[in-house]
């Protein structure tokens, strides 16, 4: 039995393995020999799939584990905003970088859908939502990252940029999280807070 954080409940807890089948995965050079086992967690119930390389000296280490996180999103962030950055951070959760950094450029684009933003093009949009103050300057750049670490996904070019990192990603996914916090989530709160304390004076 071992503790690990588990992706369904967030919560660092204690896994039992259930049952375990060694095998192959791929073909060719990159053919490797791994252990599948199902892992159950203490504290949900929830299960997940533990997949472990042996070395020549016999040792096993975890090459991948599904899932490795779910992406939750705030209830207070639309649908369509929501199901485009889910489907980027499980690209990026199985090595898709390219892909990710694409799908975090189209749920900006729904975000600027969202709030009605004027112009043909995602960077004019940009500077609509922050002409009329739906975002600040700060954040009309971070907006900005986005697309064009987006642009570096979708287009193939010649200039060495083709390739994305775990490590750049994560960076476009921290803007995006916090566009959430500002656009949706801290406005909805601010709401909430006001109605509390006029229910409380009532
Ligand atoms: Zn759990």
């Amino acid at each position: 039995m071992a503790a690990r954080l588990c992706p369904h409940c967030n919560v660092v807890s204690n896994f039992s393995s259930h049952s375990s089948t060694s095998g192959q995965w791929g073909d060719g050079a990159s053919r490797r020999q791994l252990t599948a086992m199902s892992m159950l967690c203490h504290n949900c119930g929830g299960i997940i799939m533990s997949f472990t390389e042996q070395n020549e000296r016999g040792h096993h280490s975890e090459w991948k584990t599904f899932p490795s996180s779910i992406p939750r999103v705030d209830e207070t962030v639309p649908a369509k905003v929501s199901q485009d950055y889910v489907s980027a951070v499980n690209c990026a959760s199985i090595g898709e970088f390219k892909a990710a950094a694409t799908m975090f450029r189209r749920c900006l684009q729904q975000i600027m859908l969202d709030k009605s933003a004027k112009g043909n093009t995602l960077n004019d949009q940009i500077k609509d939502l922050e002409a009329r103050q739906i975002i600040t300057a700060d954040l009309k750049d971070w907006a900005h990252e986005i697309r064009l670490w987006g642009n570096e996904g979708a287009h193939p070019s010649d200039d060495g940029l083709d390739e994305l990192t775990s490590e750049e990603v994560e960076v476009i996914q921290d803007f995006l999280e916090r566009l959430f916090d500002y656009i949706y989530i801290m406005p909805a709160k601010v709401a909430s807070s006001r109605a509390n304390r006029d229910t409380r004076r009532s």
